[in-house]
């Protein structure tokens, strides 16, 4: 796919207002000659995707919830006529899979990223992965569309991103790739450790999502920077992982790193470790995977070594996070197993940020959700979504339950 396009790329962003959607619109607009944004895609946020239509220009605007892209069509209707506005996931699916569209950034939180992300891979398209949720539900599938139609994945992800920086150069190019055969032993992943790292384990019970969403070195959206405060967001990735780079999970290592400047390793079988180091600024790994195999100016400041002084590295502590723990048992029990994870996670998450849940539930909901909804082989999306409407169904009964001396309301708010 790549030899027939050329300049200005065409690009898709779907999950626009978030906090990866606002760093691709950055680092695009600092490429105007080189980039041409086609489509944006939000949930609800009206006010944000019409600011970013004012700037960017958009051929296309979808709004996920319907009654949302009609205010924005009516925002839109007098200065821009020409931005057409779709609703819905066959709104966000078309825009991924447009003609005129050469690189679709998947930045949609959540399992509601799966199927625009799948379209755009059925296209054929370069897939910019942020969407882990995707792989996580979906990976046999999504990697097999992504071979079958000759797509392009390039992982958005920070610790993908360098994993991939750090492979052997013919990896990418390679659909047969086996870890073995190219020298790997290992991959390293690393991970901040949130914001509890060192919290004592008995105040963890009392934390409030504000706290779970201040993470020390990155600012993301608040669900990511809770699974981040669990570690469910190191799960999420070693399963990315796995599907990425082809990888078995016991040969990926999590590795504390605190300062999050080392964003992944890779390991080889002569010794040799080859890391990428950076800011932690998500701007750097987009702009990688929008000018790969090139490299075009970010916007990132470059990262000063001395103001660094040291980096430190540690084991973690399955004990302090549980959910790191399940995420590896999904993988290793396989099949539809991490879609059930992924979901109970989702339900637990949401929850947690709206005072129902307390933090130290999350792992606790999880878990019953794996012992009581029977895994499949994943070898259907039908059967993938099936079990995923289960899990959800699942975790919100463990919610009601554990949280019934806490009166009908609180249980209404799960609904
Ligand atoms: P965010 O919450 O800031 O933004 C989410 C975007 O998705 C918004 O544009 C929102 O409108 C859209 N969206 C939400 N629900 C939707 C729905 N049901 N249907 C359609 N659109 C919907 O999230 P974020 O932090 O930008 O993360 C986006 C994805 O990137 C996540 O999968 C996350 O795990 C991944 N990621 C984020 C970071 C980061 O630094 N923020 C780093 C690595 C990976
Ligand atoms: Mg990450």
């Amino acid at each position: 796919m790549t030899e027939t396009r050329t300049p200005p790329y065409g690009i898709t962003v779907l999950g626009a207002t978030g906090s990866i959607g606002v760093s691709t619109l950055d680092v695009l607009s600092r490429h105007p000659d080189r980039y041409q944004v086609v489509a944006l895609t939000a949930n609800t946020d009206v006010e944000g995707l019409y600011q970013q239509c004012l700037t960017h220009h958009p051929a296309y605007a979808v709004m996920t919830d319907p009654d949302a892209a009609q205010h924005l069509h009516e925002r839109l209707r007098a200065s821009h006529p020409d931005i057409r506005i779709l609703s819905g996931v066959t709104g966000l699916e078309t825009v991924a899979a447009l003609p005129q569209v050469d690189y679709v950034m998947a930045a949609i939180v959540g399992s509601a990223g799966l199927l625009p992300t799948l379209a755009a891979a059925r296209a054929g398209k370069r897939v910019m992965l942020a969407n882990k949720e995707a792989l996580v539900m979906a990976g046999q599938i999504f990697m097999d569309e992504i071979r079958r139609n000759n797509a392009e994945l390039l992982p958005v992800d920070s610790e993908h991103n360098a994993i991939f920086q750090s492979m052997p150069a013919n990896f990418a190019a390679n659909p047969g790739w086996a870890m073995d055969e190219a020298g790997v032993r290992r991959i390293l992943l690393t991970a901040s450790g949130g914001p509890f790292r060192t919290l004592p384990l008995s105040n963890l019970h009392e934390v409030t999502p504000d706290q779970a969403c201040a993470h020390p070195n990155w600012v993301m959206g608040r669900k990511i920077s809770v699974d981040s405060a669990t570690m469910m967001n190191k799960g999420l990735e070693v399963i990315e992982a796995c599907w990425l780079f082809n990888a078995t999970p016991d040969r990926i290592q999590v590795v504390l790193h605190p300062q999050s400047v080392v964003h992944s390793m890779v390991e080889y079988n002569d010794g040799s470790i080859l890391a990428q180091l950076g800011s932690p600024d998500m701007r750097t790994p987009i702009a990688y995977a929008l000018a790969w195999p090139q490299r075009i100016e970010s916007g990132v400041a470059p990262l000063s070594l001395f103001d660094v002084g040291r980096l430190d590295f540690e084991r973690p502590d399955m004990a302090r996070f549980p959910c790191l723990r399940l995420a590896y048992e999904a993988m290793q029990a396989g099949g539809t197993a991490p879609a059930i994870l992924n979901a109970a996670n989702e339900i637990a998450v949401a929850a947690f940020l709206n005072g129902t849940l307390k933090f130290t539930a999350i792992p606790a909901v999880i878990e019953a959700t794996l012992a009581r909804v029977a895994a499949h082989a994943a070898t259907s999306l039908e059967i993938i979504l099936a079990d995923d409407a289960l899990a959800r169904e699942s975790a919100r009964g463990h919610i009601m339950d554990a949280t019934q001396g806490r009166g009908a309301a609180v249980a209404r708010g799960l609904s």
